[in-house]
Order: C-alpha cells, then structure tokens, then sequence
C-alpha cells in the first residue's frame, strides 16, 4: 500500500483507446498525472480530459517525430503554453533522422526551450533518444524551471553533465526490465528520480501501463537502491512534490 504521493510525470492519456476511463482510474486512485501531448493543435482535447479532475495535468508538446510535420503548429504552441505549466513531450530524437532533419528538429525545440524560458517555473518531460547531448545542450545551465528527461537510454558522460545542469529522470517499467536503464538509473542520485508510466506505449504484463501502474515501480526502486520500500516511497513522494510544488 502506498501512502505518499504518486506522480505519473509522462502519460499519453489521449493515446488510450479509452482516455477518459484512465483518467477517472488516475483520479479515483489519487495519482497525479501529467498528460503528455504530441501536437499543439490535440492539446484541447486533454484539457477537456483534465476539466473537473483535480489530478489531472495537461502538457503542451510536440513530439520530436512529428517535429518537423507538424512546425506549422508552433504558433498555437504558443497560444496554449501560457494556460499550463506543463510542456511535453517534446525535444529531440536522432534515430531516423537525417542530418537536414536533425536540424530542423533542433529549430522546433530551440524555439520550444527558448519560449519556456522566457515564461519560467515550467515542468518539462523531454524525449531525448540518441540526442541527449544536444537536449542537454539546448536546455543549458540555468534554465528557469523543472526539466525531466523521461526514458533516458544515453551515455554516461551526457548524463553527468544533465544532472550538473539540474536534471530530472523519470523511470518506466520498461526501464525496470532492462539491465542497461537499471544501470543508467543506478548513477542518477535518489532526490531526482521520478515516475512515469509512458502509456499506452509501455506495457506491464502486456497491458498497456497506465499511471496507476507506477504504483509497481516503487518495490523495484528501492530494491534498486537497497532500501526499504517505504523509504523509496518516501523519497519518491518527495520528490513528487517538488515537481508539482
Ligand atoms: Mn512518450
């Protein structure tokens, strides 16, 4: 039984076949979630999700895959960013992109990161897969808010330089399962490691996670960190709360 607050910080609520179900599931359960978005222009349908849900966040994003696509939504980025303080999923992913793309995908988040910190106090969930160095970079060292970097697989050395930079991470159950992210997460000091289910794209016993799922990583963080269980809860609603502070 889990006494702390639970924060799912990256779910992709509108991604469900039944978005609406898993929202009343993450309320009636009292778990805070931070509803991701991929594009400006779906954003209005998760703040409908969240509307009357006190546990419920909507994010502002635009994923790095439909970065480019969809550069044409910036402006309507910018309409919503000032009605939320949460921004994601955005940043940068290098694994199919050529370098033109890379570029381009470097300009949307610039201007993503660039608009953020001019607001200040946002939370940020950041995608980063083969581009943590450059997410890192863009970022840079005082950013004026909470920034996470969710399902980070990058080398060590990056995340050195993001936790001196004030980073974040948040944990999945995929990661759970994988030696390579217990050992990236085995580096990354307790007061800065967070929660997240990445529904309905992680799955948990062929489910997809949803944020009541992130009740199950606890155990396996602090058997990570050898600690009691209810000692890792205790970090992690910690945690928990500084974010949403
Ligand atoms: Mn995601």
């Amino acid at each position: 039984m889990i006494w702390g607050m639970l924060l799912d910080t990256h779910c992709h609520l509108d991604l469900f076949e039944n978005p609406d179900q898993v929202a009343e599931a993450a309320e009636t359960a009292s778990i805070h979630t931070i509803a991701v978005t991929n594009a400006p222009s779906v954003f209005p349908k998760t703040v409908a999700l969240a509307l009357g849900r006190r546990f419920v966040r909507p994010a502002i994003g635009l994923h790095p895959e439909l970065a480019i696509q969809r550069a044409g939504e910036l402006p309507l980025f910018h309409e919503h960013l000032s009605t939320t303080r949460y921004v994601g999923e955005v940043g940068l992913d290098y694994v199919m992109a050529t370098s033109e793309d890379r570029r381009r995908q470097r300009r949307v988040f610039e201007e993503v990161v660039t608009a953020c910190r001019r607001m200040g106090g946002k939370v940020l969930t950041l995608h980063s897969r083969r581009a943590e160095a450059d997410v890192v970079d863009c970022i840079g060292n005082d950013f004026p808010g909470t920034w996470i970097l969710h399902w980070y697989s990058g080398s060590k050395t990056a995340l050195g330089r993001a936790l001196v930079q004030g980073a974040l991470f948040s944990a999945n159950a995929a990661m759970m399962r994988s030696d390579k992210a217990l050992a990236i997460l085995a580096q990354v000091p307790r007061e800065r490691v967070l929660l997240e289910s990445d529904g309905p794209f992680v799955q948990v016993d062929g489910r997809a996670s949803t944020p009541r799922s992130v009740a199950a990583l606890v155990p396996a963080l602090a058997t990570l960190w050898g600690v009691a269980q209810e000692e890792a809860e205790a970090q992690l609603s910690s945690n928990a709360r500084t974010v949403l502070a």
